[in-house]
């Protein structure tokens, strides 16, 4: 077995079988990703680990990916974009989408996938029916781009509203919908909003881009962030009786495919979503070097 149980402590066995799985980005400090694939992997009792890259160099990753038989790879800021040229082949929606979260190393071929739009309408359906809806997306960024592709296709009329009108405006002509620029929200009228941008996480944490007045008694508010689990666009909504969904459905969803892709299991969403939760209230750990040890 690779991980051994004793009381609370799980002591992680790494030998010469164990595959390498892990997390690309700049800056990548932030993540939780590697608390949550290693929960995962432990519970499945699979001899894997999950390593935090912090890295500009996308090519040279990819490179080392294949050198060195690293079975699988999330992407994150600022990555997913440009990554999707340098793959060896990219799945459908990842493409129409123009993003992908996800590598798949398949024998030396890298294969890129978008669990963001999965992750999203999963979260999403647990708590209402989508078809017929409207939906208000802030933001215009490669979150807002999954998740406004995923909801048309599952029959909900789509709005973009972003601070930049002409990345607002492409992703409104890429969606065929309409834009609203940011500080025209007062008379919008929706059955969802979301907001996918990071305003109301660190060091915004008090920021709120969305007038309080749209927020109606029985609609539905989703934030994408998880870290506040309640961010102050939460609070406003759940005071004004609106139905309402943190990031981190949205987060354990999206890890919960990407584990599917990588291992052909299903994934273990509780421990996943009990290891996030509780990073979520601990203190952050330091490494050896940061500590200086
Ligand atoms: P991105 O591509 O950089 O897009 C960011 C978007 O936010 C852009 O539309 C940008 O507007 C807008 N924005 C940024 N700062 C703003 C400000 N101060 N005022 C108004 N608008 C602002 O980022 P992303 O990949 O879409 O990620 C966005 C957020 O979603 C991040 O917080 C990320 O952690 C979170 N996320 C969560 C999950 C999850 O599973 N829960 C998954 C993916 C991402 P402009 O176009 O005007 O710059």
């Amino acid at each position: 077995m690779p991980w051994c149980l004793s009381g609370e402590i799980i002591a992680m066995i790494i030998d010469q079988h164990t595959t390498l799985y892990g997390v690309m980005g700049y800056p990548i400090g932030h993540s939780l990703s590697p608390t949550m694939h290693n929960a995962a992997f432990s519970a499945k009792g699979l001899n894997a680990v999950y390593l935090a890259f912090e890295t500009r160099d996308l090519e040279g990753c990819l490179k080392g990916m294949k050198a060195l038989g690293i079975k699988g790879m999330s992407v994150t800021i600022p990555h997913k974009s440009q990554v999707i040229p340098l793959l060896d082949d990219v799945d459908d929606l990842a493409r129409r989408i123009g993003a992908a979260n996800t590598i798949v190393n398949d024998g030396g071929r890298l294969v890129g996938y978008n669990t963001d739009a999965v992750g999203a309408l999963k979260a999403l359906e647990e708590k209402m029916g989508l078809s017929g809806k409207t939906c208000l997306i802030i933001g215009a960024g490669g979150a807002a781009r999954a998740i406004g592709f995923i909801l048309k296709e599952n029959g909900v009329g789509v709005m973009v509203a972003n601070r930049s009108v002409e990345r607002g405006q492409e992703l409104a002509l890429s969606l065929d919908c309409p834009f609203i620029p940011l500080d025209e929200l007062e008379n919008t009228t929706t059955d969802l909003l979301i907001n996918t941008t990071p305003v109301g996480m660190a060091p915004q944490k008090d920021q709120c881009l969305v007038p309080e007045q749209i927020l109606k008694k029985g609609m539905v508010v989703m934030d994408i962030i998880y870290n506040p689990l309640e961010t102050r666009l939460i609070a406003m909504a759940r005071d004004r009786d609106c139905l309402t969904i943190n990031g981190l459905d949205m987060f354990i969803h999206q890890g919960a495919e990407q584990f599917r892709l990588w291992t052909g299991l299903e994934a273990p969403i509780t421990d996943m979503a009990r290891s996030v939760e509780q990073a979520l209230q601990s203190p952050p750990t330091a490494s050896i070097l940061d500590s200086g040890s």
